[in-house]
């Protein structure tokens, strides 16, 4: 199998064009096809010579991440991309239009095999993991088809990001270079279920990334029964892992919580989930468990919800019960899910 050529950074290519024997500066002239002005095809980049392109070709290739549909919602405008890639896999990317900007969620894997109960992103388990180049190409190709500049983009489509971990920061780093789209590192954030080793790792990796871990339980009994996850990791060791990250990086963490009424919607639960949360700089956000066809979990009322987000306000905890984008298109959180051909 060719390798991914859109997933090299400036130093890499420069290195394989160097060993074929050519001038260094044909690395920044492809790096900015592909990074800049978003070309998928050697035969568009009309300033390097063919005798390159084919020698490049022998070794590698520009996975493609080609539109197959596009579904708008009708309530909001949000867009669900469908994408087909090289191996005949889909993954499924979501643009949203908010006041501060546009934002992209992208997948990170076709499939994904975390188990959690309530999402449809992990129904047939994993697929493969996606190379940092078909990640990037997903915020490409919904650059160009939208022709509108793109501010943030969240990894909170398909798949986890931290079992995705090098490719996944390595997409970041691109996706932040300033001879590529330049997206500010702040404006990138990455959402894990709480894999308590990578959080400590991406605290390291010197990125100015947000992180966002998906809490959505207050103890570890009922953590274990809706994400698998939690059988390796407790919340102790999150909360802990959490707090190392805010040390290193000084950046403020996201939690998201998806109600679930009757599972983790009680009064006790804002409790603990306050006093879990006390002594952190963070932010929470509330999301009304979105409907998945094979689950049966149920979301509280819009009077739960709030009530919920009272009490953590009444507890100095910083929350928001989020804005819930492309639900008719099921386009929403936990709603996007692996398509098979003539789906
Ligand atoms: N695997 C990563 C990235 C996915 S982000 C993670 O777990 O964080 C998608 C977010 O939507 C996660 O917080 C996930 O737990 C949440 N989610 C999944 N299914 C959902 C559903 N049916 N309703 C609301 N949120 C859901």
């Amino acid at each position: 199998m060719k390798r991914d050529l859109r997933s090299l950074n400036l130093n890499e290519l420069e290195e394989e064009i160097v060993a074929l024997d050519e001038k260094k500066f044909r690395a920044i002239q492809i790096f900015d096809w592909m990074h800049n002005k978003l070309i998928d095809d050697f035969s568009q980049m009309s300033n390097v010579p063919n005798s390159l392109i084919d020698k490049l070709s022998e070794s590698f290739m520009i996975y493609p991440v080609k539109k197959e549909k596009m579904q708008e919602s009708q309530i909001d405008g949000t867009r669900k991309y469908l994408f087909r890639l090289h191996d005949d896999e889909y993954v499924e990317s979501v643009f949203m239009r908010y006041s501060h900007g546009n934002s992209v969620c992208v997948s990170s894997q076709v499939g994904c095999r975390m188990g959690c109960k309530f999402c449809a992103s992990t129904i047939g388990g994993l697929v493969r993991n996606l190379t940092a180049g078909e990640i990037l190409a997903e915020v490409y190709e919904i650059i160009k088809d939208t022709k509108e500049r793109v501010s943030n983009v969240v990894i909170m489509g398909t798949g986890e990001p931290f079992d995705n971990y090098e490719n996944v920061v390595k997409f970041i780093r691109l996706l932040s270079d300033e001879k590529g789209l330049n997206i500010s590192g702040r404006n990138i954030t990455v959402s894990t279920c709480g894999i308590v080793p990578k959080i400590r790792q991406f605290a390291k990796e010197n990125l100015s990334a947000t992180l966002a871990i998906s809490l959505h339980a207050t103890n570890d009994e009922t953590r274990r029964q809706i994400m698998p996850v939690a059988l390796s990791y407790s919340i102790e060791e999150i909360i802990d892992a959490c707090a190392y990250f805010f040390d290193k990086t000084k950046r403020r963490l996201t939690f998201e919580y998806s109600l679930i009424a009757g599972v983790n919607d009680s009064d006790k639960n804002a409790e603990e989930l306050s006093k879990l949360l006390r002594n952190l700089n963070c932010h929470v956000n509330l999301i009304p468990v979105n409907p998945v066809t094979e689950t049966a979990f149920k979301s509280p009322s819009k009077e739960a919800a709030l009530s919920f987000k009272n009490k953590l306000e009444k507890n100095h905890i910083n929350v928001t019960i989020r804005r819930e984008m492309g639900r008719d298109i099921d386009g929403a959180c936990g709603q996007l899910r692996r398509r098979i051909k003539n789906l």
